[in-house]
């Protein structure tokens, strides 16, 4: 059966999003097809609806959502109508990489999660001239009432965990919190500092205190982000601008420097930083997303004292492992996801667009009314 869904189109880079009917026809054997309750607006959204990802338009982007399932196809049998769900990027699960429980670096990763279509090339999504639109935008464009999932990336959630407010656990909050957790793994009583606080960086400085990091610091231009990163567990926030040379006063905040740092604006400069912030040995992991080349210089000297630059993709976790236990967390009330959120209805999704590249929001969820 076809199904009709409210979609926000990206007809041409560079333009705004604009809600259209899209049409689904009939689900794969191994799809499932999900009612979104929210969906988080994410910075590579932003990157792709400016033409920095080649996604061919038209397109329908989200990849933070998360819903209820309302059909499953044939072949699946981990998922059934009624389950709450949050999406997670797709990974064939059998590559080589997928074999080593490497998700995050599936040989397939850009098919699956830029390319528009299905792994066989076909697109789930129809305009309503019956053109076809892409989807399969990280396994699920999920700026739509309707979404058509796989059971690989379809993630069951707790009932008693709030779904319109869950899809940010997909993208943005597993990147931060996964690359603490899951690649730095800091011992009890390091040090870490965390450039940039967005989600992903709240993510990262929730994580720090979970590990029980001692010494936890936020950077970020934004002093409205400041007071939420303490609450959220940094022991200080600083403005890079309110330091001549930011890494030295870093280095003696940490007493001579961190053991881990995160970067997730991704520019030379704040890269940079976070590697003249560290001890030696230490560790940074660069998560950042720049449209295109992005070339950074970096001394080798500073380096081989035992510090290592490393960069991650979605936090390097396994979605079917790793959302269910940042849920857990959030039940427990160490990972507060609704403190970051705040909600606009899907209808105002200019609104919600302008807050995030505002940097107003740390995190927009863009929720559905499906009372109709
Ligand atoms: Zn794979
Ligand atoms: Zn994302």
């Amino acid at each position: 059966m076809t199904r009709t869904a409210t979609a926000a189109v990206l007809r041409e880079y560079g333009t705004p999003l604009r809600p259209e009917q899209v049409l689904i026809p009939e689900l794969r054997d191994d799809e499932v097809l999900v009612r979104i309750h929210g969906v988080g607006i994410c910075h590579t959204d932003l990157t792709a609806a400016a033409g920095g990802v080649p996604l061919p338009v038209p397109a329908v982007l989200g990849h933070e959502g998360a819903g209820v399932v309302v059909e499953t196809g044939s072949a699946v049998t981990r998922l059934a109508v009624g389950d709450p769900v949050v999406l997670g990027f797709d990974s064939c699960r059998s590559c080589r990489n997928c074999a080593r429980g490497r998700y995050a670096y599936c040989t397939h990763f850009a098919a699956l999660n830029y390319g528009g279509r299905r792994a066989d090339g076909s697109t789930v999504l129809q305009d309503t001239s019956g053109a076809a639109v892409h989807g399969n935008w990280f396994g699920q464009s999920s700026f739509s009432s309707l979404v058509v999932a796989t059971e690989r990336n379809a993630v069951r959630l707790p009932a008693d965990v709030p779904v319109a407010l869950a899809g940010p656990l997909g993208c943005g909050l597993a990147t931060g919190a996964g690359t603490v957790l899951e690649v730095l793994r800091p011992e009890s009583g390091s040090s870490i500092v965390v450039f940039g606080l967005g989600a992903v960086g709240m993510a990262a400085i929730m994580a720090a205190r979970i590990a029980g990091c001692d010494t936890i610091i936020g950077v970020d231009p934004n002093p409205r982000r400041h007071e939420l990163a303490r609450t959220l567990g940094a022991g200080e926030v600083l403005s890079p601008a309110d330091h001549d040379d930011l890494g030295r006063h870093l280095r003696r905040l940490t007493g001579g420097g961190a053991d881990h740092a995160v970067e997730s604006v991704g520019t030379e400069a704040v890269i940079r930083q976070a590697l003249s912030s560290l001890a030696g040995p230490g560790v940074c992991a660069t998560l950042g997303l720049r449209a295109g080349r992005n070339p950074v210089t970096i001394d080798q000297t500073h380096l081989l004292s035992g510090r290592t630059l490393t960069g991650v993709i979605e936090g390097d976790v396994d979605p079917q492992q790793f959302l269910p236990r940042l849920a857990d967390l959030w039940r427990e009330g160490r990972f507060p996801v609704d403190a970051l959120v705040r909600t606009f209805d899907f209808v105002k999704l200019d609104d919600a667009f302008a807050a995030v590249a505002a940097g107003e929001v740390v995190k927009a969820v863009l929720t559905f009314d499906h009372d109709n």
